[in-house]
């Protein structure tokens, strides 16, 4: 007799033996009923398990007819695990293979601990690990970002003689770097004798996550062969960290040699295009995502919806957002959140019960885009029913973004203490956008106590922020209190902290030119300044008066008139009316928030020279036609 279960002897099977069963294969066919034969492919436990076996017995059917994949799973994680083990032997079947399928189902379900466990297991009953055991757990290690576990298996694979297969290699690789342990990945990175293409990709891949471009880049170059994956992870690694001229400039390089880019790649470049402000590029790059079959790609519409209002260009954001068959919540929030910072808050609010209305439930970022909409319209009802709305309807808690919509709302609006007694009763704690916030309402309502209290918080929260200071002292300018705007001054530069220079940049035949405030350095320069001076000719014709108090200086009117005819977007706009097209519309992108006097100028100059002018500064866009701004003068 050959051995007995003797866990079979739990259901009363215990006098039965494999050899009954095995033996008589071919007469037992028609014993075996459609009901029984169910219940011997649908054990669900190893006590089901063992009634089907107890009833293979019986009928002496082979052991064989049971679905070996489901014993191993039923067993894996308990103490049948052995019986298992016992199975297998039984009917010849190679257990390794067994676990290992096992292995690899946990870790693609939503439990990879498990993976872990069943290794363990495996262990205990001296099942011998091979290459995709290993592979498969270090998987479940990767996902679970479980680096203690990885470096058991890692010692496994040097136990086992496994040290040179590249597949293992990788995977290891890969979780060290997965896990933050760069430095360890550099060094098996560095001992490897020998490495692919995924090794390399891996490296810079995680490299780019954790924000060291630099070393990803020279690993990139280094790199002796590079495929799409390689071009895509510096792509998006770059448009990732805040670089997105590399990604551009990548991005063409690619084309160069040839490698055609697949989804990933063109959402990378057309969130580096948004980043950049590169309209010329992104509409490229959309007739050519076109072309390629992506028309109807959720994710690149989105991408695309986001990179037309970043670039100014809210006409084309729109139709592509009409045009998308199937929309995500992604797709409404990105257009309702554009409307909002193009000034066109009355559209922004008419899309949010279109949303509701096609089934869509709004989330977080939604109700930024719709608090934005109220606070760029001063719409301060509508605004605090949103702000309820939100939690009573939709179950969404307020975040820091939502506080700071408010109280950029209130503050805009003049009701400075109404938004300082909301900031109080926060119940999260205020960051520095919220105080910002009210100190820009400061600005505008000219109310300098509370602007001091404001600042008594962002030198705390933020004290590295000049833009700031830069605030407080123009609101001092404006009070007229020189002093302090001096000591301001003063301070900032005795705490090195040097103020940001206007800066704008355009594209004009696909070439950037950038201005800062009083550059003489453009080749045109001479040329940029005497269209400038004709243009205040007309514009004074029309009552324009240079606004000298947003100067921050204490000097002679005549000085701060010069100062600030040389604002870098004054220049940027003398340049393009130079050297474009009558009808073209003009797209300038400034990093600071455009000034008073900038903005009063700009919408007479749309008028005089009948030209559609677009300005994205910090906050928002100012799209000015016909001597009006899209903003409404509220900013
Ligand atoms: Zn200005
Ligand atoms: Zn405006």
């Amino acid at each position: 007799m050959y051995c007995l279960f003797p866990s079979a002897s739990l259901c009363g099977i215990a006098s039965m033996s494999f050899e009954q069963g095995h033996g008589l294969q071919t007469s037992s066919k028609l014993v075996l009923g459609a009901q029984e034969a169910d219940s011997f492919r649908n054990f669900k436990s190893p006590s089901e398990l063992q009634q089907a076996h107890a009833l293979l017995i019986k009928t002496r059917t082979s052991l064989r007819v049971l679905p070996l994949l489901r014993v191993a799973s039923v067993c894996a994680l308990t103490p049948s695990f052995s019986y298992a083990q016992q199975i297998f032997h039984h009917v010849e079947q190679r257990e390794i293979s067994m676990w290992n399928h096992c292995l690899r189902n946990f870790v693609e379900s939503d439990s990879p601990w498990d993976a872990i466990l069943l290794f363990h297991q495996m262990r205990r009953h001296n099942v011998f690990p091979d290459c995709f055991t290993c592979s498969f757990v270090l998987n479940a290690c990767v996902k679970l970002l479980d680096v203690f576990h990885g470096r058991i298996v890692h010692a496994f694979v040097v136990k086992l003689g496994l040290q040179f297969n590249l597949v293992l290699q990788n995977a290891i690789v890969h979780l060290y770097a997965c896990c933050g342990q760069m430095n360890d990945a550099a060094l098996l990175f560095d001992k490897m004798p020998q490495r692919d293409v995924v090794t390399w990709n891996t490296m810079i891949t995680q490299l780019m996550k954790k924000g060291d471009t630099e070393s990803a880049y020279k690993m990139f170059v280094e790199m002796p062969e590079r495929n799409l994956r390689s071009w895509t992870a510096m792509i998006s690694g770059f448009a990732q960290c805040g670089k997105p001229k590399q990604a551009v400039d990548l991005f063409m390089k690619m084309e160069e040699v040839g490698l055609k880019p697949n989804e990933v790649t063109l959402v990378a470049v057309l969130a580096a295009c948004a980043d950049l402000g590169a309209l010329d590029l992104g509409i490229r790059i959309h007739s050519y995502s076109d072309n390629r079959g992506f028309e109807g790609n959720i994710q690149i519409c989105n991408t695309l919806i986001d990179m037309y209002i970043k670039c100014g260009s809210l006409k084309a954001a729109y139709d592509i957002f009409r045009g998308m068959k199937k929309r995500t919540v992604i797709s409404w929030s990105a257009m309702i959140q554009g409307l909002a910072i193009h000034g066109k808050g009355n559209e922004a609010l008419e899309l949010f019960p279109e949303m509701i209305r096609s089934g869509m439930t709004p989330n977080e970022v939604t109700f930024v885009g719709i608090l934005t909409a109220c606070s760029h319209m001063g719409l301060i009802s509508e605004g605090r029913a949103f702000f309820a709305s939100m939690t009573r309807d939709y179950g969404i808690i307020p975040c820091i973004e939502h506080y700071g919509c408010m109280v950029d709302l209130l503050s805009r609006s003049g009701l400075l203490q109404e938004a300082y007694e909301f900031i109080k009763q926060m119940p999260i704690k205020p960051n520095a956008a919220v105080w910002g916030a009210i100190l820009g309402g400061c600005k505008v309502h000219k109310n300098v106590e509370m602007a001091e209290v404001a600042m008594s918080h962002l030198q705390e929260l933020d004290p590295k922020n000049d833009g700031y200071y830069i605030v407080l002292a123009n609101i001092y300018s404006e009070a007229k209190r020189w002093d302090d705007a001096a000591k301001m001054r003063k301070f900032m530069r005795n705490s090195g902290l040097m103020k940001t220079l206007g800066c704008s940049s355009i594209t004009v035949k696909g070439t950037v030119h950038e201005f800062v405030a009083g550059d003489e350095s453009h080749p045109q320069s001479v040329e940029i300044y005497k269209m400038w001076n004709q243009l205040q000719v007309h514009m004074r014709l029309k009552g324009y008066q240079p606004n000298t108090s947003v100067v921050l200086l204490d000097m002679e009117e005549k000085e701060k008139e010069k100062l600030l005819s040389r604002h870098s977007e004054k220049l940027a706009l003398a340049f393009s009316l130079i050297n474009t097209q009558h009808g073209e519309t003009i797209r300038i992108f400034k990093n600071l928030r455009i000034c008073e006097d900038c903005h009063a100028a700009f919408k007479l100059i749309s008028e005089i020279m009948r030209r559609k002018i677009v300005v994205r500064d910090r906050n928002r866009f100012h799209c000015f036609e016909d001597g009006s701004c899209s903003c409404m003068d509220y900013w």
